[in-house]
């Protein structure tokens, strides 16, 4: 199978698990960075190996279980593969998930559970990315940081599957350090232009814009933490 098609399986496969409605051939253009014709006759073959199902009313794109079985052998392979660069090569937190994308096609089935056996079956990739058959879930009250109101404490959980695929956002969010684990205050969102102040532990403010903030996903904090005593 050609890189090109695995990559296709990986991008409808993220941007199903990202919760933004149904997969179009205009998001996978987008995505891809070619033109809507190439998406077309792409999907057209991935139609006939059986990877895909595209409706034919609502023109929503569907990854078939074989696709999907595609989508999520590299999944794995991309994320254990962040986590080796990163924590054993010292590649920077936001480098190691375009390196891994080149690399996760010429794995091996018994180098991938070399390497997850090696690296002790880890939870998630660096950016907090679930990775798929490890026994871990995502935590299911996380949501995009745009959607949570001020006065909220937070703690990031992971960078969306789409904002992964964004290098500039990686770099921008490494540098103000807003990585998974980190806690956040929502001091304000302002309306006029869709940005958001937060309030990290340092007590330092950082606004960010909507779509920067619509990619980190995040889970309420529900209570105070325990006085000290
Ligand atoms: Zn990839
Ligand atoms: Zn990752």
């Amino acid at each position: 199978m050609s890189e090109t098609i695995e990559e296709y399986c990986e991008a409808i496969y993220n941007l199903t698990a990202d919760g933004e409605g149904p997969v179009k051939s205009v998001h996978l253009a987008d995505r891809m960075g070619v033109a809507a014709a190439t998406v077309f006759a792409t999907i057209q073959r991935m139609q006939k190996s059986g990877l895909v199902m595209v409706d034919p009313h609502s023109h929503h794109i569907k990854l078939t279980e074989t696709g999907e079985g595609i989508a999520l052998k590299l999944a794995r392979r991309h994320s254990l593969l962040e986590r080796f660069l990163l924590d054993h090569l010292g590649l920077r937190w936001d480098e190691v998930h375009a390196e891994a994308c080149e690399m996760e096609h010429v794995l091996s089935t018994g180098v991938e559970e070399a390497l997850n056996r090696y690296l002790g079956y880890p939870a998630t990739c660096p950016h907090g990315n679930v990775i798929p058959g490890n026994g871990h879930v995502c935590p299911g009250d996380s949501r995009p940081l745009d959607q949570v109101e001020p006065g909220h404490r937070v703690k990031i959980v992971r960078v969306s599957e789409e904002g992964e695929h964004q290098a500039g956002l990686l770099r921008y969010l490494f540098q103000q350090g807003l990585v998974p684990g980190v806690h956040l205050e929502v001091k304000e969102k302002w309306t006029f232009d869709e940005t958001i102040t937060l309030v990290n532990n340092e007590q330092n403010e950082i606004s960010l814009g909507r779509k920067t903030a619509h990619a980190l996903w995040v889970s309420e904090e529900t209570s105070e933490p325990a006085p000290e005593k």
